[in-house]
């Protein structure tokens, strides 16, 4: 079920457009609003969970599949995946979602 106040349920059910680079039954993957790389994406399950540990294995399987798939065709110098989850870790949307960074030597350790 969606969120009400849920931006990323917004974006799921197309109340909020943007420009998808890739979408299925079960996923969406968009540009991030505030990139952080020359390449920031990020992909969301359409069904609404809060953080990972909220949503079954096959639903982090498939996105975390689909996340390499686009890594590997959009970004062949590589790239990172990045679940920010928590206060600490950084997550300010309260939906799943996977970043998908890319263009540029990303660092390490991230801050
Ligand atoms: P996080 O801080 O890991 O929860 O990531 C949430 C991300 O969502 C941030 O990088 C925001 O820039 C991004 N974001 C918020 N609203 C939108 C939007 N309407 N379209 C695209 N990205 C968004
Ligand atoms: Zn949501």
């Amino acid at each position: 079920m969606p969120e009400p106040e849920c931006i990323f349920c917004k974006i799921a059910q197309h109340q909020i457009p943007v420009k998808a680079v890739h979408e299925d039954d079960h996923s969406i993957c968009f540009p991030d609003i505030d990139a952080q790389a020359p390449t920031h994406l990020l992909l969301i399950p359409k069904e609404h969970y809060p953080n990972a540990a909220a949503a079954p294995a096959d639903v982090l399987g498939h996105l975390l599949k689909q996340a390499a798939t686009l890594g590997e065709g959009l970004l062949p110098q590589g790239y990172r995946v990045v679940v920010n989850t928590g206060d600490d870790g950084g997550q300010t949307v309260h939906h799943l979602h996977l970043h998908i960074l890319g263009g540029r030597p990303m660092h390490w350790p991230p801050g």
